[in-house]
């Protein structure tokens, strides 16, 4: 059975005191549901270790929003998988579609990042999808595909399990626009289905032990239906990660959704 994770990318936002402020009001809503859920929350690298001792023991993991392909040098501006390992990270976005179209990361250039980060044993939190254009052309699969080929290219089949892939529309990103549940559900199968095609024999089961989380304008309306689906698994939450009360019922409605309650966890 695949544990749920919902992941909260803070992005480019945040300040000393804005941190603190959302971690006091976060970590009591978080704390319902860390046995059902995984959770970790992705600040920006100067506020790492400020949130990693409000994370203290809480069993809520740190993550970063990316990382480089290198371990060291000169390589001005990037920060490496040791240096976020040092800092106690757990989980590291590669390829978020804010990088690819913002920075020109390029699939190749992602799938250098999550060997990186898989190399330090952090878990690479692959982010893929396709453009408005590309989904009104109809090349949502083959932009996904080749993602996430990518990255197999690089690292082999069978060390994809090591990484959770997050599908996240990049016209859902950031616009209040959700993809409707019938088509999460669609690319979520496809992508499950283009693993257990592809994969060699000694890789079959991978494909279904891998964590397929969906990304893009979920909130506390939408979110109990889209981690319904049968191959959703969890979340890559944005602006509303910044809310504490917004982010706490995200997570509220992945463990219903799971089905695994933090109650039931403890009683049984
Ligand atoms: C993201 O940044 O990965 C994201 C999904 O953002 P939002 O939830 O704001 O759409």
């Amino acid at each position: 059975m695949r544990k749920p994770v919902l992941i909260g990318n803070w992005k480019m936002n945040g300040s000393l005191q804005a941190n603190q402020a959302l971690m006091v009001r976060l970590l009591p809503r978080l704390r319902l549901y860390r046995k059902s859920v995984d959770l970790a929350v992705c600040p920006p690298l100067p506020y790492l270790f400020q949130v990693r001792d409000l994370l203290g023991y809480t069993g809520i993991a740190l993550g970063a929003q990316n990382a480089s392909a290198f371990v060291s040098g000169a390589y001005t501006g990037e920060v490496s998988a040791t240096m976020l390992q040092e800092m106690g990270c757990r989980y590291v976005l590669v390829g978020h579609s804010e990088r690819r179209t913002l920075y020109g990361e390029s699939n190749q250039e992602v799938a250098a990042r999550f060997r990186a980060v898989m190399n330090l044993g952090l878990t690479p939190v692959l982010c893929v999808g396709e453009s408005l254009d590309e989904r009104e052309t109809e090349q949502t699969s083959s932009v996904v595909e080749s993602q996430i080929q990518a990255v197999i290219d690089e690292v082999g089949f069978s060390a994809l399990a090591n990484g959770v892939v997050a599908y996240e529309p990049v016209w859902a990103i950031g616009t209040g626009r959700t993809a409707t549940p019938e088509q999460v559900s669609v690319v979520h199968q496809n992508i499950r289905g283009f693993i257990a095609a592809n994969a060699p024999e000694a890789s079959q089961d991978i494909s279904e032990g891998l964590r397929i989380i969906y990304g893009g304008s979920v909130k506390p309306s939408n979110a109990l239906d889209l981690f319904s689906l049968a191959d959703v698994d969890g979340g890559l939450i944005g602006g509303a990660s910044l809310h504490a009360e917004d982010f706490g019922s995200i997570a509220g409605s992945l463990a219903k959704a799971s089905g695994i309650l933090e109650g039931e966890c403890e009683t049984h």
